[in-house]
């Protein structure tokens, strides 16, 4: 606990970077997400009992409780007619592993609906038909992320600036290509349902 925080300032922009994949971190990054000072008005919280909650950061003054908060971001696996996979080039992630499109979620949108906007923004394509892969948390970022698995016709990409490099790679090949699997990375079990599901269809 430290005194020096300014009281609005975002505590998880301040919080240092861990790039740690760890499976039972929530009680840690539950820490960093809570609210020490009211984001409103800048009273100090205390702790007031919410139902079935516990005690949860309370603002006297605004009245409300704060509860802990964090980003949440759509993940989409992008594949077409031929079974191939979208792979991103993303230099500012990483030179040397590939990953899938993914984008936070605005106020106001839908997970769906994010997804949707993120592959036609990133990689320039409409999808036909969208699945649900699961919700993964990603504790390194403090970030809830919503899996799909998204489906389109084979197409030429149309990059986004913050995307270097995107190509169509065989289901098969994608594994070794995209970053390892670790607790926190929601491409594998997104990848793995997507296999068996296609699977179970033929
Ligand atoms: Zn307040």
């Amino acid at each position: 606990m430290t005194k020096k925080n300014n009281p609005v300032r975002c505590r998880r922009a301040a919080a240092p970077c861990t790039f740690s994949f760890k499976p039972y971190s929530y009680v840690e990054g539950g820490q960093r997400m809570r609210y020490r000072f009211c984001p409103e008005c800048g009273t100090k919280l205390t702790y007031k009992k919410a139902g079935d909650d516990g005690l949860v950061p309370f603002c006297d003054v605004c009245s409300r409780f704060w509860f802990p908060s964090f980003s949440s971001c759509s993940i989409v696996m992008v594949v077409n007619e031929y079974d191939e996979i979208a792979l991103l080039t993303q230099l500012y992630q990483s030179d040397k592993y590939k990953c899938f499109v993914a984008g936070y979620i605005v106020p106001g949108e839908t997970a769906e609906e994010t997804a949707v906007r993120e592959v036609r923004e990133e990689i320039g394509l409409g999808l036909a038909r969208l699945e649900y892969a699961g919700t993964y948390w990603f504790s390194a970022k403090e970030i809830l992320m919503h899996g799909f698995i998204g489906y389109a016709s084979k197409k030429d990409f149309l990059l986004s600036t913050e995307v270097d490099a995107a190509e169509w790679v065989p289901s098969s090949q994608v594994e070794g290509l995209i970053f390892p699997d670790r607790p926190g990375n929601a491409m594998h079990p997104i990848y793995r349902q997507y296999m068996l599901r296609k699977n179970s269809s033929r």
